[in-house]
């Protein structure tokens, strides 16, 4: 693997969240092994902060980054999105003391860098790479850090609060998946802390534009939560921008309980130490390219034909009820194969059945029934007007529980399409394990046709 930069410079601007002043932020090209580099540019000289855990300067409600007098507040969000797409090499140019806040999330970083264009460069990636189980705690918050072949982050957040409550969600973070479910993630505060930030200084360009404010049951924004996770995810946003402070990507399996940037900022310096010593869990190492054990055990990414944005713009379903988070083949009219990752979060866990989870039967169905819809409506002129009917569903067998932490893998074969009517065989796996078969009629009908009473 290679190390990567962008190909041209891109720019925007906007207002920092805690010191409310204007600034302007460019993406510029870096050579290789330069790293990422912040460079105040509207000072004297253009001095230059590398983005590394020895020029963290002060924590208070984000990290900033200092050498002497020369500063850069809110350095979290932008990290986060030059580490989720894999960038190596570049440098920040702000003039202004601070980030702009934009929405509070990484996304206008993302598109901006994914504007300029991703390059890779003629030197290979080194990475971080933990060979041994790592743990760090302070003041209740725990880490726990184990050997994984790629970056991963789990986080558990518990709050006094019924919005926020007790979240978890785990994630390998990839460019994919970084840009799908963690850059839109938007800071949030929580009303009743609202007055004594302010006095404190910090938040004065603060507003329901770039903050979730969360104010007893209320979320005061009017734009709604961008996911039901947006809260937890966010907090995972935060740690992967800190965690680049590593000064190198890192590859584990890092898991989180409620940590913030200060106790981030710690366990980074804990690894940086790590990485002085000689017989150190952590090794920094090249990474050879292409990984052939990692292809033959994870091919998921490489295959995929549909991610989840491309199946929400084709399927009406939505939380809770979309079953199929990604497609990795698909042939029109004749096969498509999905995937569901089921996690302890889904929420028919929390009935089915306390203390012992499983997937319901019938959502196993329903899963493959939504793969298969998707291959339907690939098949029919003007899909966006249709929608799919199930008519029978017959030889149902379920042959395997699935558990929270399982993955789903929805196999659907087309065996005959005629007059709108199709049919299809259905296998469920987990792993090489057949978990549910069965066979599946199914409609496409125009969207202002109303069905018949024996269709769903
Ligand atoms: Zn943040």
């Amino acid at each position: 693997m290679k190390q990567k930069t962008i190909s041209r410079s891109v720019s925007c601007s906007g207002i920092g969240i805690h010191s409310g002043e204007p600034a302007r932020l460019t993406f510029k090209p870096a050579e290789v092994n330069t790293g990422i580099q912040f460079v105040r540019a509207d000072l004297k000289g253009k001095p230059r902060i590398p983005a590394i855990i020895d020029h963290v300067n002060s924590i208070k409600r984000g990290t900033a980054l200092g050498i002497g007098e020369v500063k850069v507040y809110t350095v979290e969000h932008v990290l986060a999105a030059v580490s989720g797409l894999g960038i190596d090499n570049l440098l920040i140019e702000v003039r202004g003391v601070e980030i702009p806040a934009a929405d509070g999330s990484s996304s206008i970083f993302v598109q901006l860098l994914e504007k300029a264009g991703i390059v890779e460069q003629d030197a290979p990636r080194k990475v971080a790479v933990l060979t041994k189980p790592f743990n760090y705690e302070e003041n209740g918050i725990q880490f726990l850090l184990l050997p994984n072949d790629t970056l991963k982050i789990s986080f558990h957040i518990e709050y006094p609060n019924p919005i926020v409550g007790c979240q978890f969600d785990s994630l390998e973070i990839n460019a994919e998946t970084f840009r799908e479910h963690i850059a839109e993630a938007r800071t949030f505060a929580f009303f009743e802390d609202v007055e004594q930030l302010k006095k404190e200084g910090l938040i004065k360009g603060g507003s329901l534009d770039n903050a979730l404010v969360i104010n007893g049951d209320k979320i005061l924004n009017s734009e709604p939560l961008r996911s039901p996770k947006e809260l937890v995810r966010h907090k995972i946003l935060d740690l992967l921008g800190d965690l680049y402070l590593l000064g190198v990507p890192l590859k584990a399996h890092v898991i989180s309980s409620k940590s913030g940037h200060p106790s981030n900022i710690n366990l980074v310096r804990k690894l940086r130490d790590q990485l002085n010593l000689s017989d150190s869990p952590l090794k920094i190492l090249p990474v050879e390219a292409p990984e052939k054990k990692d292809q033959a055990r994870s091919s998921a990414p490489e295959k995929m034909v549909m991610g989840i944005n491309q199946i929400l713009e084709r399927m009406p379903h939505r939380y809770p009820f979309l079953m199929v988070d990604r497609i990795l083949e698909f042939e029109p009219e004749k096969r498509v194969v999905g995937i569901k990752n089921v996690t302890i979060n889904e929420p028919f866990f929390q009935g089915h059945f306390p203390g012992h989870p499983i997937m319901p039967g019938v959502l196993i169905v329903e899963a493959m029934g939504q793969a298969g819809g998707l291959l339907l409506m690939k098949s029919v002129p003007e899909p966006e007007n249709k929608v799919v009917y199930f008519m029978s569903l017959d030889k149902i067998k379920f042959r395997k529980p699935v558990f929270p932490g399982d993955q789903l893998r929805m196999v659907l074969e087309m065996s005959r399409f005629r007059h709108r009517i199709c049919k299809m065989k259905g296998c469920g796996y987990v792993g090489d394990d057949l978990v549910a078969e069965a066979e599946m009629t199914a409609m496409v009908v125009d969207k202002d046709t109303i069905p018949d009473h024996n269709t769903r």
